[in-house]
């Protein structure tokens, strides 16, 4: 789960980390007010959205001239006026895609004297199963970017789970950071702030680009994006509150509804898997045969009728689906709950485009005979291959 960063913000506010004052505001009318809580003179209007790249985004509504999603401000009136642009307006970043993202909330805050950019981040490193530190002297660019050219100028630092950040720790990334006094004397304390926010909240990543050594000497984390790993949010409540639907696939926050493990794509063929191990093949195999699915979705083990319902609608809700593959190995899960489900959706929803079906084990004769009896229109196929060639065959005809 994503979180805006003004809340990322307000969580590492509680742990002691430095970050800018600042009003989140949704409306222009309360641009003003916010600004005049804030000591001025300098003003930055940040546009929240689930999405990075928003300095260098482009209002989709103003030309190409236009500022960017994150916008100084020299007095109260200018504040004002950028919100005005900006609020209610389609930012598109290199990471909202074409479409874009629309403003709905602002965050006013407190400008900062930058001299120094710096790029740290936390994550949870697969290789050595630890949590890493991330840091390099290029912050403001994107990370991935500074790694494909100048990967030299980048430290990964896994931390050991048992000792936290060691003073040594705490050293080698302000060298790689390049930091002196007093920048250098605050980050130990820093480091194990961010780490315990990360360890103690459950964060899948926490990125600040830019850290900033400000004029004075000293550092300000200036932008946070954090990510919450979602199998733990049931243990933290607080930060279930900060989700902010709006910013999310639909389709997605229907599945989670219903405990359907759910990923939008964008290609044109909707996939009905059981087991997230074959959702991924038959994923690779739609691609083997020359097409792009419209999504990742595994129904899970003992799925109820109800649910196979539900990822079909889905499924079919899709403007982009021009053909559905449903495929299905009968373990736990039984081929003729399948097909009932299947059947099930269609009298609610209906059909209009090819659907090809591949049933497998537990109950297959019966869930193929559910299927054959109920009229539908199923290309029927005997396994992953003929099926995918079939779907595939059968969209781009
Ligand atoms: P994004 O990464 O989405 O573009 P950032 O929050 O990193 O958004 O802001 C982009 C740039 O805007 C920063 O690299 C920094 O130069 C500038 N900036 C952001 N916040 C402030 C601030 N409070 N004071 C001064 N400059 C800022
Ligand atoms: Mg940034």
């Amino acid at each position: 789960m994503n979180i805006h960063e003004y809340q990322a913000k307000a969580v590492l506010k509680e742990y002691g980390a430095p970050v800018a004052a600042g009003v989140m505001i949704t409306s222009v009318d309360e641009a003003e007010a916010a600004a005049k809580k804030l000591p001025g003179p300098l003003y930055v209007v940040k546009s929240q959205i689930h999405a990075g790249g928003r300095g260098k985004g482009r209002f989709k509504e103003l030309g190409e001239d236009a500022k960017g999603g994150v916008r100084l401000a020299k007095s109260v009136e200018d504040v004002v006026a950028n919100a005005k642009e900006m609020l209610g307006h389609t930012l598109v970043t290199k990471q909202t895609g074409p479409a874009g993202k629309v403003v709905n909330r602002l965050y006013i805050e407190d400008g900062a004297d930058i001299a120094r950019e710096l790029y740290l981040s936390l994550l949870v490193d697969r290789s050595t199963g630890r949590v890493a530190f991330v840091a390099s002297t290029e912050g403001g660019m994107d990370i991935e970017t500074v790694a494909e050219e100048t990967p030299d100028k980048i430290l990964t630092l896994p931390i050991d789970p048992l000792s936290g950040v060691s003073d040594a720790d705490a050293a080698k990334l302000a060298e790689a950071l390049e930091l002196e006094a007093p920048a250098k004397d605050e980050f130990g304390q820093l480091a194990r702030i961010l780490y315990k926010a990360f360890s103690d909240e459950d964060m899948s990543l926490l990125e600040i680009n830019p850290l900033i050594v400000m004029k004075d000497g000293h550092l300000r984390v200036l932008d946070a994006k954090v990510s919450f790993d979602g199998n733990a949010l049931f243990r933290h409540p607080e930060i279930v509150e900060l989700r902010d639907k709006t910013e999310e696939d639909a389709k997605e926050i229907e599945a989670s509804e219903h405990d359907l493990a759910y990923v939008a794509l964008t290609g044109d063929i909707g996939c009905m898997v059981n087991g997230a191990g074959l959702a991924m093949a038959t994923m690779d195999i739609i691609k083997l045969y020359g097409a792009e699915p419209a999504n990742f979705l595994d129904v899970g083990g003992g799925a109820s009728k109800e649910k196979v319902t539900a990822a079909f609608k889905i499924i079919t809700a899709d403007p982009n689906v021009k053909g559905i593959l449903i495929n299905i190995f009968g373990g736990i899960m039984r081929c003729d709950v399948i097909a009932e489900g299947v059947i099930a959706a269609v009298k609610e929803v209906g059909l209009t485009v090819p659907l090809v079906v591949r049933l497998e084990g537990t109950n297959v004769a019966l869930g193929k005979k559910i299927i054959e009896e109920s009229g539908l229109n199923v290309i029927a196929a005997d396994d992953l291959d003929d099926a995918a060639k079939k779907i595939v065959q059968a969209v781009k005809g």
